[in-house]
């Protein structure tokens, strides 16, 4: 099996180089070109499309690690709710709602270092039936795996694997001290081994250099990683960022088309904290990326499914659901029914 390092590159090559990317996200570039140059990118490898990803945080808390990002980590005192591994068939009825709720994959996350062999059969069950019974696409998010774990995870219908790089390597020990950069890739060579697509990406605003930004999309090329979500630092109670970067919605708009022009033919999504960081221009961000998260995240609240393909739609673009998901009956249920117009406008008290 090739190494992820020796599989064949992407024949899609980066459009551009490292100071140029660098240039970008100095804002060296006019922005209005630059999201146009993303575009046209966006447009030749996914048209008008947006994936709509739904996250099941199935196991919360209580975690050995001490990722600083995470509301999870040993020792936060964040106030969240602590909960073990749902049971499988309550984890199955969540992936029906997503579903419904016009969901292109279901993205399952665990906390914790890695799952045991027994979370791993566990696991694997769950996956396979979700596949077979719903037909829906499932990402996995569980942590540091080895290749046995993969294999198993492979043979169950497990088609993409979440394991975000986060940061640089050089920037790494100031966001994690009890895992290392190099067990992360170790964990991606054995999810290739599997394989398995990649789904990897980054968390800015975490005092990190615009060079560690541009490192990471360039590694991820390099690893050839074929869905890159986008995270902008929310600093939930309880982190430990030492220096969290100050986002804007510019920088954030030219950090995702970076991450497009050097990945050209990847699937490039507004991660975590869109709503915070992009605010009024989360739109424009659809020029440049393919998918996004609807209904939060893993511990933070997010726009929901309707609020969201609201936005798609007006923006010109449409959701790319799995054959099932009719976008007329949610348009008509949830969108333009005459109680939701009448919800839109609320009489002034004079
Ligand atoms: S990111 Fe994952 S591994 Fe790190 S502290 Fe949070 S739950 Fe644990």
């Amino acid at each position: 099996m090739q190494t992820l390092s020796q599989k064949m590159q992407s024949e899609i090559a980066s459009t551009i180089s490292k100071q140029e990317a660098l240039e970008i996200l100095q804002g060296k570039t006019n922005f209005l070109e630059t999201i146009q140059k993303a575009n046209v990118e966006r447009q030749k490898y996914f048209s008008n499309k947006v994936r709509i990803h739904i996250l099941d945080n199935i196991k919360n808390g209580h975690c050995p690690e001490d990722c600083g990002y995470c509301a999870q980590r040993k020792n936060a005192n964040s106030g969240i709710e602590n909960y073990s591994l749902k049971p499988s068939e309550e984890i199955f009825e969540d992936a029906k709602k997503a579903k419904e709720n016009g969901a292109y994959r279901f993205c399952v996350v665990t906390a914790g270092t890695g799952p045991n062999d027994k979370y791993v059969d566990s696991l694997a069950f769950t996956i396979e039936r979700i596949s077979k019974e719903l037909g829906l696409k499932v990402c996995l998010s569980a942590g540091l795996l080895d290749s046995t774990k993969a294999e198993k995870f492979k043979a169950a219908g497990l088609d993409r694997y979440n394991h975000n790089l986060n940061t640089s390597e050089q920037h790494y020990g100031e966001i994690c001290t009890t895992h290392t950069f190099k067990d992360r890739l170790n964990t991606l060579e054995a999810v290739n081994g599997a394989e398995i697509g990649i789904c990897s990406g980054i968390i800015v605003g975490m005092g990190e250099t615009l060079s560690d930004i541009v490192e990471v999309a360039f590694t991820l090329k390099r690893l050839n990683v074929i869905s890159i979500p986008i995270n902008f630092f929310i600093p939930v109670a309880g982190h430990a960022i030492k220096n969290p970067n100050l986002l804007n919605p510019e920088l954030c708009l030219r950090i995702l088309s970076v991450f497009r022009l050097v990945n050209p033919d990847s699937e490039i999504r507004i991660g975590a904290g869109r709503e915070g960081h992009l605010r009024s221009l989360q739109s424009l961000g659809l020029y440049v990326a393919n998918s996004l998260f609807v209904s939060g995240y893993l511990n933070v609240m997010g726009d929901d499914a309707k609020e969201t393909i609201q936005m798609i739609l007006d923006t010109g673009f449409v959701p790319e659901t799995d054959g099932d998901f009719s976008l007329e009956d949610f348009m008509n249920e949830h969108l333009y029914s005459k109680e939701n117009i009448e919800a839109m406008y609320k009489y002034k008290k004079n």
